[in-house]
């Protein structure tokens, strides 16, 4: 996709990372065409400077919240039973001669 002319819809799509630094997937031409239209738009302005201040407010709001208990051990199993699985298809394959 081409994005060297942004418009405010293309921007949207790419304010969010665009407030967090992420330029991935946005070739220099098209980072330049982003910022020119922030710059030059006062509703993507303004859209970026709430992300900017949503985001700040959720960072300085967030907690650490413990997983419980019985999900960790829900996820430990899980993982340990794909683990026990790859392990016995590994050695089947072995004794196939694969
Ligand atoms: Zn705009």
């Amino acid at each position: 996709m081409n994005f060297a002319t942004m418009n405010c819809r293309q921007v949207e799509r790419f304010l969010s990372a665009f407030v967090d630094m992420d330029f991935s997937g946005l070739t220099p031409t098209e980072i330049v065409s982003l910022e020119k239209n922030i710059h030059d738009c006062p509703d993507c302005s303004r859209e970026l400077r709430l992300d900017i201040a949503t985001k700040s407010y959720l960072r300085k709001r967030h907690t650490e919240t413990p997983c419980p208990q019985p999900t960790i051990d829900s996820v430990v199993a899980f993982v340990y039973h794909i683990y026990q699985s790859m392990k016995a298809s590994y050695s089947m394959d072995r004794h196939a001669g694969n």
